[in-house]
């Protein structure tokens, strides 16, 4: 049978009747790789399936919150308990400090916890955090890395932002962004030069230890370490970005994983278990700054929901307590990136392959990649050939060069076998594609 998008592409064309470009999130709507988005009917396990009747090995879960799978029945079941129970009360709950001891626990940087709806509340609130904490306005970003798309951070992000070729949109005041220095990741020597300048001014580092938003970048050995050992020079906090990468690189984050203490991290998808949630969390002296324990005011109405608790706390104690759930899951995701990769070498293709924990991504580039420079020189042509290729053969990869993948708990070894074999079928095409554009 033929590969269609018919019904999917009605849908959108009725979607962007309604809603600015169809879609509730940029990246949701293909235009960077320039196809219809399947239009999503149900999801179980590794699987989702759309409306004009495909079905699809997802290596997307929801941009990494369903390391578990979709609709896994344990979290399904307490779901639809908690449901009976009422869905919001804007009064405190157990649920909360349940969950909130869970994370301590993964995450012992993370003294106390403050939740919040989203990953983007997540670091909009740490910084005002951070800047009230240390009296100091300016923040350092690094180019590439996305922290969500409010004001202070929206400048040289990653994500859609970079997909789309928009790194600073509209609408951000120069008054904003002017605190925000920007720094290239894995730059020591850039890092070092900024803090000689305004070291007394910076509020906060912001870094996701290992970057997923301009494709899955890797720390080099000991820069993180660099990182932290400036910072902590210039009396300046260390915000880890583990909106990703917590519950993804390790059970601890990449925190454990490079064994790094920040003074604050943010958390969000896994937390939620597909639901909206986000955290962020640290020293308790600095998060005692926070309202009402201090002076530092944040809010929301639905933070800390009953019913995003329970998928939070149902897949933090299933990834806990199910035996070697993240040895299995790592070398799953090893076993299919080095299918893949031989694959590409097969065609000749000596492309980039990077993995970290259950997170990982290719870049469509012959030179090694570690920063957002070196992503950007990826050849997005052949990525695009490539990813309409597995598309077709039931493979659903995020559709842009610049994000990563994410295996879950519910892929078989099945699944791995036939994307890789999709994979060669689909490098077949890129070598097709090149020979019919000399490269
Ligand atoms: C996804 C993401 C965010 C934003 O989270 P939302 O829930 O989409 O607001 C922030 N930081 C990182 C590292 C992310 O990957």
């Amino acid at each position: 049978m033929a590969f269609k998008l018919d019904k999917s592409a009605a849908a959108f064309a009725e979607a962007k009747q309604y809603i600015p470009g169809g879609v509730n999130s940029p990246v949701r709507s293909f235009r960077g790789v320039g196809g219809t988005p399947p239009f999503i009917a149900k999801a179980a396990g590794s699987r989702i399936y759309d409306i004009d009747g495909n079905s699809y090995i997802d290596y997307v879960g929801s941009w990494g919150p369903m390391i578990l799978g979709h609709a896994h029945p344990e979290v399904t079941s307490e779901l639809r308990e908690a449901l009976e129970r009422g869905t919001s009360y804007g009064a405190p709950t157990l649920l909360e400090t349940e969950l909130a001891r869970l994370i301590t626990e993964a995450v012992p940087s993370m003294e106390l916890v403050r939740f919040v709806n989203s990953g983007t509340e997540a670091t909009m609130s740490v910084l005002r955090l951070a800047r009230a904490y240390t009296k100091r306005s300016k923040i350092v970003k690094f180019a590439g890395c996305y922290h969500g798309h409010h004001d202070s951070l929206l400048v040289k992000a990653g994500s859609g932002a970079l997909t789309l070729g928009v790194p600073d949109s509209p609408g951000v005041p120069e008054s904003i962004a002017g605190n925000t220095l920007t720094v290239e990741y894995n730059d020591v020597k850039g890092l070092t030069q900024v803090f000689e300048q305004h070291g007394e001014d910076i509020a906060a580092v912001i870094i996701e230890p290992v970057p997923g938003n301009m494709g899955l970048v890797l720390p080099r050995s000991g820069y993180l370490d660099k990182v932290r050992e400036i910072t902590e020079g210039y009396g300046t906090l260390l915000i880890f970005d583990e909106v990703m990468s917590g519950f993804r690189v390790a059970y601890g984050g990449a925190q454990e994983v490079y064994n790094i203490t920040p003074d604050l991290t943010c958390l969000g998808k896994v937390i939620g278990g597909g639901l909206p949630v986000g955290a962020y969390g640290g020293r308790r002296d600095i998060m005692e700054q926070i309202a009402p324990a201090g002076p530092v005011y944040q809010a929301g109405t639905l933070s800390g929901n009953p019913l995003a608790m329970t998928a939070g706390l149902a897949t933090l104690r299933l990834l806990s307590e199910t035996a070697d759930f993240y040895e299995k899951l790592i070398t799953m995701t090893a076993a299919l990136c080095a299918g893949v990769q031989a694959q590409a070498e097969s065609y000749g293709f000596k492309f980039q392959f990077h993995q970290a924990g259950t997170m990982f991504g290719l870049f469509f580039s012959e030179k090694p990649v570690y920063d957002y420079e070196s992503a950007k020189k990826s050849d997005i042509a052949a990525f695009n050939v490539f990813f309409h290729a597995m598309l077709e053969q039931g493979v659903y990869l995020a559709p842009s060069q610049f994000e990563a993948a994410f295996m879950s708990g519910a892929h078989t070894h099945t699944d791995i076998g036939a994307t890789i074999a999709a994979s060669g079928n689909a490098f077949a095409k890129v070598a097709e594609y090149y020979r019919q554009n000399k490269r």
